[in-house]
C-alpha cells in the first residue's frame, strides 16, 4: 500500500529532477518532472529509448491539459467522456506549454493523458506539474505490470519504486491524435476499445505506417523468446498460452473463460513468466480480435515481429 508519506517523498524526488516508478490503471510508469529538460534526458537514458520517441505527459485533468495544448472540441469531447482514463490524447502543442521540448522529442504535438489510479491522482496532485512517462521498462520490452516487473538493469537508475500491486488494466493506453480540423486518428490501439472511442470520433482514421507512435514500432514489447500466434496447440518445444481454455502442463491461460479483460490484465506478467521458463519459443492461442482483442492482438504481434 501507498500512504501519503510515500506520496510526498516522490514529488520531492520529482522536484529534484529525480526518477519515480509509480502506478497507473494501464502499466506502470517511469516519471520525470516533465518541465525539467535534464530530468527527461535522464529518463530517456535510463530507458534506453530513442529520442524520436516521444513521451506522454501525465495531468490529473482536462483544464490542466488544456494548459499545454489546443484541444478541438472533439478532442474535449472524448476528455469528457473518457478522463481520467486509458486514453492518451495527441493534439498542437501550445507555444506556451512548459513542458520539455525534449519530452515531445521536438514534434509540434504532444501526447497527454489523466490516469485514473488513485495513486497516480495522488502524485500528479502533490506534484502540481506534469509528469513524464514512458512504461517502466527498458526500451522495446515487455511494460510492467507489478513492481517485481521493473528490470534488475533500470532499478539503479530509478530513485524510487511505489509499488501499488498488479495493474488494474494491464494494457497501454489508446492514443488518438486530434488534429485542428477535429480529425481522429487511432496511433496506437490499447486499453479504451476502438468502439468507445468511435462514439464519439466517427469512424478512425487509420495512422500510416511512418514512425508516429513509435509504440508503432514494429518489434516493441518483445520477450526473449519466439512467439508463433494463432496457434491452436503447442508444438514439442513450445509452451503453450491459452485463451478459451485451462492452461496445458507448463504453460499458461490468458483466460480460461475467455474473457479479454482478464486476458489483458495478464499479458505481459505471463508473456514474461514465460520467457523465464527459458523455452525457446511460446506459442500463443488465437484471441478475438475485437474490443480489448484489437490492442491484445496488435502487443503480440509486435511481441513476434522479426527482431
Ligand atoms: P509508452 O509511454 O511507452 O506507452 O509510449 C508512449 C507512446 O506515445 C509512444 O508510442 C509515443 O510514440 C506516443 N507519443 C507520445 N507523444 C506523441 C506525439 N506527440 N505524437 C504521436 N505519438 C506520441
Ligand atoms: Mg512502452
Amino acid at each position: 500500500m501507498i500512504d501519503r508519506g510515500d506520496i510526498e517523498r516522490a514529488a520531492t524526488l520529482l522536484r529534484a529532477g529525480g526518477l519515480v516508478v509509480f502506478p497507473t490503471e494501464t502499466v506502470y510508469g517511469l516519471g520525470c518532472d516533465a518541465a525539467n529538460p535534464q530530468a527527461v534526458a535522464r529518463l530517456y537514458a535510463a530507458k534506453g529509448r530513442p529520442n524520436f520517441n516521444p513521451l506522454i505527459a501525465h495531468v490529473p485533468d482536462s483544464a490542466a491539459a488544456e494548459q499545454h495544448a489546443e484541444l478541438h472540441p472533439i478532442a474535449r469531447e472524448l476528455t469528457e467522456a473518457f478522463w481520467p482514463g486509458p486514453l492518451t490524447l495527441v493534439a498542437k502543442r501550445r507555444a506556451s506549454s512548459t513542458i520539455a521540448e525534449l519530452a515531445c522529442a521536438g514534434l509540434a504535438t504532444i501526447a497527454l493523458r489523466a490516469p485514473s489510479h488513485p495513486a497516480a491522482q495522488a502524485l500528479l496532485n502533490a506534484f502540481g506539474r506534469p509528469i513524464a512517462a514512458p512504461s517502466a521498462n527498458v526500451s522495446g520490452r515487455v511494460s510492467a505490470t507489478k513492481a517485481e516487473h521493473i528490470a534488475a538493469d533500470l532499478r539503479p537508475l530509478v530513485d524510487l519504486v511505489l509499488d501499488d500491486g498488479p495493474s488494474p488494466i494491464g494494457l497501454e493506453s489508446t492514443i488518438v491524435a486530434v488534429d485542428s480540423e477535429g480529425r481522429a486518428r487511432l496511433l496506437r490501439p490499447g486499453a479504451l476499445t476502438r468502439e468507445s472511442v468511435e462514439a464519439i470520433t466517427g469512424p478512425l482514421l487509420m495512422t500510416n505506417d511512418s514512425i508516429e507512435a513509435p509504440g508503432m514500432m514494429a518489434s516493441h514489447y518483445a520477450p526473449k523468446a519466439r512467439l508463433r500466434l494463432d496457434a491452436d496447440a503447442p508444438r514439442t518445444d513450445e509452451v503453450y498460452l491459452a485463451f478459451g481454455s485451462p492452461a496445458r502442463p507448463g504453460g499458461l491461460t490468458l483466460s480460461a473463460r475467455g474473457d479479454l479483460t482478464e486476458a489483458a490484465a495478464n499479458l505481459y506478467a505471463h508473456l514474461r513468466a514465460l520467457d523465464a521458463t527459458g523455452a525457446h519459443a511460446i506459442a500463443v492461442a488465437p484471441i478475438p480480435r475485437q474490443g480489448l482483442g484489437e490492442a491484445i492482438n496488435d502487443r503480440l504481434q509486435r511481441a513476434a515481429a522479426p527482431r
